[in-house]
């Protein structure tokens, strides 16, 4: 997925400016208290301990109402006074696409911890995250707070650069394939829960899968011209120039359906005519 660089904003400046727009708001010695959990959060994210993040409780007269309020008028409205903020986090991802799944654009920001249940940090720029609807929506509030509940974080991981899911063949004849994660024991217990509760609560896999199908008929239509010469060199050759094109982001879908299929003699050896 796509690593991006934390939001460089002053966090307290922001929520200076948002409360200041309403005058009977106050933080009183509630910045203090800002400091301390946007530290905390910063620290426990940066080692891998994002599920230790506790749920918010009200603060003075720091409300989750309030907190919300701020988010939606002060940052999201085209007339907030953070609305300049909001922007430049929205065009923080690279190409405009989403850092969750690396395949739609990006059209929000998310709440990494939901507002929900973490409404201190809802105007906190390190929890606001570019993304697109359909991982949004698969998101929805789920509470990181267990190891088995996280989400790539695409300010505090990079995983860019493993390639941690694969392609498995459920049949040959119809082509029928499936996405999976794989287990990454090698990155830590921790990062390897992570990535397999991302990959299955946004339901990557099956983003994927449409994806690799619909690129299976196109590769049909280079190699059927190869049946009558049964020249499967040029097909292995075309495979591996496909693959080298995506040598770069090796956890993408295509990476992944190329790295498999330049090991399968069958479907090098016309098996790729076996799509509808
Ligand atoms: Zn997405």
């Amino acid at each position: 997925m796509i690593s991006i660089n934390k939001p460089a904003f002053n966090n307290i400046d922001i929520l200076k400016k948002c409360v200041g727009a309403y005058p009977s708001a106050t933080l009183n010695n509630a910045i203090s208290h800002f400091q301390k959990i946007y530290g905390s959060y910063d620290q426990l994210m940066t080692h891998g301990e994002g599920y230790k993040i506790d749920a918010s409780q009200e603060l003075e007269n720091l409300d989750k109402k309030f907190m919300l309020k701020l988010y939606k008028e002060q940052f999201a409205s085209k007339k907030g006074g953070c609305r300049e903020e909001y922007d430049k986090i929205l065009a923080s991802a690279p190409r405009q696409k989403c850092p969750m799944c690396s395949e739609s654009i990006v059209t929000a920001l998310d709440h990494h911890f939901p507002k929900s249940s973490y409404f201190l940090y809802s105007i906190y720029p390190n929890n606001l995250v570019p993304i697109c609807s359909r991982c949004n929506g698969e998101k929805k509030h789920t509470k990181p707070d267990a190891v088995t509940k996280q989400f790539i974080h695409p300010y505090y991981d990079d995983f860019s650069k493993e390639q941690w899911f694969e392609v498995r063949f459920i049949s040959q004849n119809p082509i029928k394939l499936i996405y999976e994660c794989k287990e990454n024991d090698h990155l830590g217990e921790e990062a390897s829960n992570k990535l397999k509760s991302h990959f299955k609560r946004l339901k990557l896999a099956d983003l994927y899968t449409s994806n690799a199908i619909v690129k299976l008929g196109d590769l049909k239509n280079i190699f059927r011209p190869l049946l009558k010469t049964k020249d499967w060199f040029s097909v292995c050759e075309e495979l591996k120039t496909e693959r080298d094109m995506v040598s770069g982001r090796p956890d993408s879908w295509e990476y992944a359906l190329f790295e498999k299929l330049i090991k399968e003699d069958w479907y090098i050896k016309g098996g790729f005519v076996n799509i509808d």
